[in-house]
């Protein structure tokens, strides 16, 4: 018997400039897959719009609204939710309610990308981490990740172990990392999700490892998934991975948002 899947609450939309397809037809692809329940959330604009070039604009987010309602008049019999892939950078909370303000979203993914001025996963800057200590970015990029989750303006941390995309892997032990940002989300209880993204990069593997799974399990904190589609085909892409990855660190629940309120689903 196949697996019932769970909501797919990370996907993306032409606004950002590196995704293809409407969210009509990430839609359409849900309900062909199975999906009992979808959510978007698009890289979140900054406040200045040349800050790079792989979000949308300010001035962007009425029409990202208007193609996740379109979404939502062409498959009525599909819940789909509205949120936002937020950059989490220090010193960023005021924009971020600004944001906030701005629509009744369903949640914020709360992303770390940067460190520094940095885009850690941006293939175009991949050669940067040649030239640093591994271990030396992923204590930065996880200082920032707790940061993230202690301000509790997220419902969920997207994909916490990036740094590994590449394969630029730690020799060295990572559990007091991996302790104190788990520690800043049970406080503030905030999810982190089982991003299936990963299984895509040449780290070949979720986001994030099973250690952190099992350590989030214990501390009690929630989870939810994503396949973190940026094309339509991407929908829903090796969710049953996640649910059996989920399981097998010991998790029969997963979180479900609705105006940012939380309910538990089994999975
Ligand atoms: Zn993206
Ligand atoms: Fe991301
Ligand atoms: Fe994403
Ligand atoms: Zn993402």
């Amino acid at each position: 018997m196949r697996m019932p899947l769970p909501a797919d609450y990370h996907m993306h939309t032409p606004l950002c400039r590196h995704a293809k397809g409407e969210p009509t037809e990430y839609a359409a692809r849900a309900i062909e897959v199975g999906l009992p329940e979808i959510g978007f959330s698009d890289h979140s604009p900054m406040r200045e719009d040349d800050f790079d070039d792989w979000r949308m604009r300010a001035r962007e987010l009425a029409e990202y609204a208007a193609k996740v309602e379109r979404a939502r008049l062409d498959h009525p019999t599909l819940p789909i939710r509205f949120g936002l892939e937020v950059d989490f950078l220090p010193g960023q909370e005021p924009w971020i309610r600004e944001m906030a303000d701005f629509h009744e979203w369903d949640y914020f993914i709360g992303s770390v990308h940067y460190v520094g001025d940095w885009a850690i996963d941006d293939p175009a800057t991949l050669n940067q981490w040649r030239n640093r200590e591994t271990m030396e970015v992923w204590t930065a990029y996880f200082k920032n990740l707790t940061d993230a989750a202690a301000t509790g303006l997220f419902q969920i941390i997207g994909h916490a172990d990036l740094p590994k995309k590449f394969g630029f892997v730690p020799a060295g032990d990572c559990a007091t990392l991996y302790r104190n940002f788990l520690t800043a989300c049970a406080d503030t209880e905030t999810c982190i999700e089982l991003n299936t993204a990963g299984l895509r990069k040449d780290c070949a593997e979720i986001y994030p490892h099973p250690d952190i799974l099992k350590l989030a399990r214990q501390l009690g904190v929630q989870i939810t998934f994503g396949s973190d589609a940026h094309a339509p085909n991407e929908v829903g892409m090796d969710l049953e991975r996640a649910v059996t990855l989920a399981r097998e660190s010991g998790y029969e629940e997963c979180c479900r948002f609705e105006k940012r309120e939380k309910s538990v689903v089994a999975i």
